[in-house]
């Protein structure tokens, strides 16, 4: 109420100006801000020519003049600096072209040939080996002083190197310019950005406007016009094979990048993929304040700056005042060109930092990100907009038109217009910006002395070595400093809270716990009190989204906390004692680190469901090595089930491999006296559909990242090849994408003409990781008949979510089904318990583990085939009857005969079948047959780690990863994702062990 009375007073203020006040047009106690001024700078330099042809053909592909403004209705001409059209051969924004990114990249180097304004960097390159770049633009004088310019905002970026002096700081930001990174077309099918920042490029280095002049003599632009090369330029041969055949269905990129698609832009958090580490390397080697993303799939242009919450936890309070500031401002000036339907308060909401332009929120810059409206293409369109698109709302007063002729020009005006509007307002206000920047780094390092925590503290003991290790190093690629204790040190920490007794006392009850513990010597510390806490504290500690809170539509998952998803145990530390510990900062917490001790005859590896162990018998490929098939003590140090014992390895190999496996080997005296099998060589095969190939491709990262070898085949190679035993010891069937079985094994439907996914001299870049003539033929019942095969004779399939419930449909699982229930999880971190510690597949681990699951999928598991219904006694209830509610009902005139006691099988287990039920009963699993449970939920109170859990009763104690029993062989069902964004480390052995032990799976009954 206080609010609202307060802006009424300030409007009958406004009213009851003198009448020459109020022309004066600017109310008492307003700063001449640059929001008043601006719309009178947008006038061109008139001494500047324009070049007629390239502004006639800005007009002509501009569907609407109000999709235009004077800011882009016109392009300045230049005697020496060459425009677009040199490389495009037609202006920016030109229908049905799209150039490759080798193009675009020619133009940059052009431009930074022909004038000193424009500079052009290598970044990195692709999984493919395509280059990126990065282009700086700005007045030749700033880019001569970008380099003492660095120094100072690397300061600014670290308040320990001025001693966390204001002052100092002070006078560094008013000598200093701030630079703006723009990133383009991270998603291929949003094309339009690359031809936006030519222009754009251009236009900041040629307009003499005094509009144009002020931004580049105020700060260094840093633009890197095409994010995913690889995906950008299968997204130009896609839309060449359109153009060549019109009227066609043409094929949707089913690949990007190398592995993912549309998650390229949710991995901000454990750093997979090149393009991720290439943006933040040369954003903090920049010492940039802004990231800003473009995107296309809202129309016209939703700035998300401002979004919705919840807001991520982890950002500093004045990024979020910067977000708004930055985000209305542009709303604003956009509206006052008169551009419709332009917003930025919406539905996406910022809670998890996976996204590229979060690079920024979490190292103490500005996140941005433009959703504009695009064809995916350059196809000039029809546009039909669904309602809640084109309704005014309070944050939309003038919306996108319900119907609209668009086209890939209008795409790139808006682009530019809200670009041009963003920097000259960011270059106005940069004394600000760089104030904050320096603000928000000081606070990042003041955070153990203001809320904490102190430190995170991962202590050296009883932990699988190879998953510390990508912990360590997703840190490392963070940029986050990790320091490890030279002696061991003592610090409070809160006590396990024991369970409250019935009629504790309130008081007693909220009293805060403490205890003391020792971290050893060697233990791994994470300061709070550095720069870049920021992102290492959202990735260490836990998340909670309210199921009542009012974004009902989480954007992403709602929870990833890194310490469960890697089974690292993880210590949050809030006393600052942990700060005032002996530690040496460790130079490269990325480093492999395995060795091997000792010179014996047999070198043993410790499975502590360790991730690289599976690498080791195909880098080790003429040794002889076995699998303990039980735990052992050897040389005073005690092996795991599923340890590896390795003989006849050449020792510099066996080095070199410990090495990269993160692991330390232990060369025994003695051959240990344990059962062992010979461990394999596994022939695995990755199998894909035509469908979607997102999910997957997280899949063959983590295999191809931990060098193991596959071939690649499709739904399409298993509906041809009958024998694929001969071939293939095991088959991954990774996740889909909530794709139903009849999609799976029917395809598209066969419509139309053929859908190639080819390389061919139109289409150079396609065909890369796997070729079809036609994307639309499925499995088709032949493909699902020779897995079938391919089980019965001894093969393991493995199968994950859709493609676990397509197992089940198939009749792949035996006696496991899907649970009905109603739990809402969104890609929530969920507790584990190990059910069959005996299996091989839970080799190495203890006794629970956190899992990730997308959407609270579980099964349930029968003796049966057919499920039926089976009275449990948690089913009866007593009828009405003689006695209280826990008597029995006796009948009158007959002796008392007492009932079959009712099974009571826990929710992980199958209800066991009485005579009664199994007689005469074709369906019923012989014994060795029925599935066995290796890890189930926990209990609904221990249930939620991390994320949003509603109605976790539903799937509580159910089983998650099955291993069902089908002929000679095997299919493993994950109900969660095990392989998922390099973030779920700690499920990725379960797939591994699985795959070492894929003739080792029989039930254990059975043996
Ligand atoms: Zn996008």
């Amino acid at each position: 109420m206080k609010f609202r009375c307060s802006l009424l007073l300030l409007a009958t203020a406004a009213f009851s100006l003198p009448l020459a006040a109020q022309n004066n047009a600017v109310l008492p106690g307003t700063p001449s801000s640059s929001i008043v001024h601006l719309s009178t700078a947008y006038a061109r330099d008139p001494k500047q020519p324009i070049d007629q042809d390239y502004s006639a053909k800005i007009r002509q592909y501009t569907t609407e003049p109000f999709f235009n403004t004077p800011l882009t209705d016109y392009l300045p001409a230049s005697k020496t600096v060459p425009t677009p059209a040199k490389v495009l051969g037609d202006v920016s924004g030109a229908p049905n072209m799209l150039p490759y990114a080798e193009d675009v990249y020619k133009y940059f180097r052009l431009l930074a040939a022909s004038t000193p304004r424009v500079k052009v960097y290598t970044i990195g390159h692709t999984e493919e080996g395509r280059e990126m770049i990065a282009a700086a633009i700005a007045d030749q004088s700033l880019l001569a002083r970008q380099q003492e310019n660095d120094a100072r905002l690397a300061k600014l970026a670290d308040p320990r190197t001025i001693h966390m002096d204001d002052k100092t700081a002070a006078d560094l930001v008013k000598q200093s310019f701030p630079v703006y990174f723009i990133t383009g077309t991270i998603h291929s099918t949003e094309t339009g950005a690359p031809t936006a920042l030519m222009e754009l490029a251009y236009r900041l280095a040629v307009d003499d406007s005094p509009y144009i002049q002020y931004i580049r003599t105020h700060m260094i632009v840093l633009i890197t016009p095409v994010v995913e090369v690889d995906g950008r330029d299968r997204m130009v041969d896609v839309y060449k094979w359109h153009r060549a055949h019109l009227g066609q269905n043409y094929p949707e990129p089913i690949y990007w990048g190398h592995y993912v698609a549309h998650d390229n832009n949710r991995d901000a958090m454990a750093m997979t993929l090149d393009l991720t580490r290439n943006v933040l390397n040369t954003y903090l080697a920049w010492h940039a304040q802004v990231l800003h993303d473009l995107h296309e799939s809202v129309p016209f242009l939703y700035d998300n700056t401002v979004g919705d919450g919840p807001y991520n936890a982890w950002i500093d309070p004045i990024l979020a005042g910067e977000w708004a500031q930055i985000g209305w401002n542009n709303v604003s000036q956009m509206t006052e060109l008169g551009l419709p339907g332009v917003f930025t308060h919406g539905d996406f909401d910022t809670w998890s930092p996976g996204y590229l332009m979060f690079l920024a929120a979490m190292h103490n810059g500005i996140s941005r990100l433009y959703e504009t409206f695009g064809n995916g293409g350059a196809d000039t369109e029809k546009r039909i907009l669904a309602p809640d698109e084109y309704e005014r709302t309070w944050y939309k007063q003038n919306p996108p038109l319900p119907v609209v002729t668009w086209s890939q020009r209008d795409n790139n005006n808006y682009e530019e217009n809200a670009l041009l509007t963003t920097l000259s307002y960011f270059a106005q206000n940069s004394q600000q910006w760089l104030q904050n920047y320096y603000l928000k780094a000081k606070r990042s390092i003041e955070k153990p002395g203001a809320n904490g925590p102190a430190a995170y503290v991962i202590p050296d003991e009883h932990q699988s070595a190879s998953r510390r290790a990508e912990l360590l190093r997703v840190l490392a690629l963070q940029h986050v400093e990790v320091s490890k204790l030279s002696e061991p040190v003592t610090v409070a920490v809160p006590a396990e809270k024991a369970p409250a007794a019935p009629d504790a006392g309130e008081a007693k009850a909220a009293k805060p716990q403490t205890t003391s513990r020792t971290f050893p010597a060697g233990s791994y510390v994470i300061r709070m009190d550095q720069p870049y806490s920021r992102i290492a504290d959202a990735l260490l500690d836990r998340q909670y989204w309210a199921p009542d809170d009012p974004q009902k539509h989480p954007y992403d998952d709602t929870g990833w906390s890194f310490p469960d998803l890697f089974a690292v145990p993880t210590i949050r530390v809030t006393d600052t004692a942990i700060l005032k510990a002996k530690m040496d900062p460790v130079a490269d917490p990325g480093a492999p680190s395995g060795t091997v001790n000792g010179s014996g005859a047999v070198v043993a590896f410790n499975n502590a469901g360790e991730i690289s162990l599976l690498a080791l018998r195909y880098a080790l490929k003429d040794a002889k090595i076995s699998v303990a098939d039980a735990p052992f003590e050897a040389d005073g140090k005690h092996f795991a089930a599923g340890s590896l014992l390795i003989e006849n390895a050449a020792a510099d190999t066996l080095s070199s491999a410990a090495k990269a496996a993160d692991l330390q080997a232990v060369s025994l005296s003695a051959a240990p006296s344990v059962a062992t099998h010979q461990a394999p060589t596994p022939r695995i095969a990755m199998m894909h559909t035509w469908i979607d190939t997102q999910t997957e491709g997280w899949w063959r990262q983590a295999l191809d990242k931990l060098h193991i070898p596959y071939e690649t085949i499709s739904t399409q190679t298993v509906s041809r090849e009958g024998d694929l035993r001969a071939k293939y010891d095991v088959i991954l069937f990774a996740p889909i994408d909530r794709v139903s079985t009849q999609r799976i094994v029917d395809g598209m439907p066969m419509y139309g003409d053929p859908i190639p996914w080819q390389k061919t001299d139109l289409t150079p870049n396609l065909g890369r990781i796997d070729s079809t003539d036609d994307m639309r033929p499925g499995l088709g019942a032949g493909g699902v008949q020779h897995l079938k095969d391919f089980v019965a004779q001894g093969g393991l399939l493995i199968t994950s979510e859709d493609t676990a419930q397509f197992a089940i449909d198939e009749g792949l699982a035996p006696g496991v089904f899907l649970n009905h229930g109603n739990a809402h999880v969104v890609g929530s971190v969920l507790g584990a318990q190990f059910v069959d510690t005996k299996s091989p597949i839970a080799a190495g681990y203890g006794d629970s583990l956190a899992v990730y699951s997308a959407h609270g999928m579980a099964f349930t598991i029968a003796n049966t085939t057919a499920s039926r219904h089976i009275d449990t006694e948690k089913d009866y209830h007593r009828p009405t009857g003689r006695g209280g509610p826990q008597e029995q009902d006796i009948p009158e005139d007959r002796a008392l005969v007492k009932p079959e006691p009712l099974p009571s099988p826990k929710p992980w287990e199958a209800t066991p079948l009485n005579e009664e039920e199994a007689r005469n009963n074709p369906y019923v699993i012989p014994a060795q047959d029925r599935p066995d449970v290796i890890l189930r939920f926990t209990a609904s109170k221990n249930l939620l780690l991390s994320g949003l859990l509603e109605n976790g009763s539903s799937i509580e104690e159910k089983p998650i990863v099955v291993d069902a029993h089908y002929g000679k062989g095997n299919v493993l069902l994950f109900a969660n994702n095990p392989i998922y964004r390099g973030e779920t480390i700690g499920s990725y052995a379960l797939v591994f062990n699985a795959i070492l032990n894929f003739d080792h799976l029989a039930r254990q009954s059975a043996k």
